[in-house]
């Protein structure tokens, strides 16, 4: 039997069709999985899932080889559980945390990705104890969902920089059911890890969080360079990674089944995600964002 390979990006929610649009969006650029937000990534805001044509996306989805357990839920960034210093702004993503967790059930989505967060004035240790703690009172036991601590470039105060970072995240955790591991390829570079040693870098990962943690993949190039800690993602090929390397990820048989999203910048305002996943599907490769221009 021939083995899928699971390709998609981040795709916008947007008015009026929401998820069904969503999934058609994805189909149109020949992707059989795809990552969202449940509203702007920057803000909290959020349509009520009656709005949000659910039922007929995920009929949608499975009539059009769309793999709704391959599908993310990417959690809003401005959601900070690694400081408690203000109460109230922990107590807030604390409960938003939650009703993501609602939401991705109702979506019928198992992998929630969650940016670790920022430690700001606090010591790293205190910071991931923080999030942990907030962790273990959001989980709901009886959920399938995955809250999936992405890997992070290391910008300013962000932890999860470090494999160690996020092992020790998980460990505190303790609940490997419900908590796992996004890998995001232009942050860990941009974190200082020789992305192009996929089988060291998976050997280092598998040794400190264990691969069997790990659930998603965001294919990215970077526009830095190693160690840069910028976080600044670039389209396929036209990076400091490079386009074989970034390949590598796609094929490699230790990480068969994981869906890998991109999030690559737009390119004069179009998506390049079907030429991206076309490339990598195929045995070419072209200057296709040539014909962008
Ligand atoms: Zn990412």
């Amino acid at each position: 039997m021939e083995e899928i390979i699971y390709l998609g990006s981040h795709i916008s929610l947007t008015s009026p069709e929401y998820f069904l649009g969503a999934a058609k969006e994805a189909k149109s650029l020949d992707e059989n999985c795809f990552m969202f937000y449940t509203g702007a990534p920057q803000n909290s805001r959020r349509v009520e899932l009656e709005r949000m044509s659910i039922p007929a996306g995920r009929k949608y989805c499975e009539d059009n080889g769309i793999f709704l357990d391959k599908c993310v839920i990417h959690a809003p960034y401005i959601i900070n559980l690694a400081n408690n210093e203000n109460p109230d702004s922990y107590a807030f993503g604390k409960s938003f945390l939650k009703e993501e967790i609602r939401r991705c059930e109702a979506f019928g989505i198992r992998y929630l990705v969650l940016h670790p967060g920022s430690r700001k004035e606090m010591e790293l240790e205190d910071s991931i104890a923080c999030l942990v703690l907030a962790l273990k009172e959001v989980i709901d036991p009886s959920s399938n969902v995955i809250i999936c601590i992405e890997t992070m470039a290391g910008k300013g105060k962000e932890i999860g920089r470090t494999f160690e970072e996020v092992a020790s995240i998980l460990e505190g955790v303790g609940d490997p059911a419900h908590i796992g591991v996004c890998l995001d390829t232009c942050h860990i570079f941009d974190a200082g890890y020789e992305v192009e040693r996929i089988d060291e870098i998976l050997d280092r990962f598998d040794k400190t969080i264990g691969l069997s943690n790990l659930h998603v993949i965001h294919l990215n190039d970077s526009k830095t360079y190693l160690g840069s800690h910028k976080d600044r993602h670039e389209n396929l090929g036209y990076g400091a990674i490079g386009y074989e390397t970034l390949r590598k990820y796609v094929y490699h048989p230790l990480l068969k089944g994981i869906p890998k999203i991109l999030e690559t910048p737009w390119v004069n305002e179009k998506p390049p995600y079907k030429e991206e996943i076309g490339m990598l599907r195929g045995e070419y490769r072209e200057a296709w964002r040539d014909k962008f221009n």
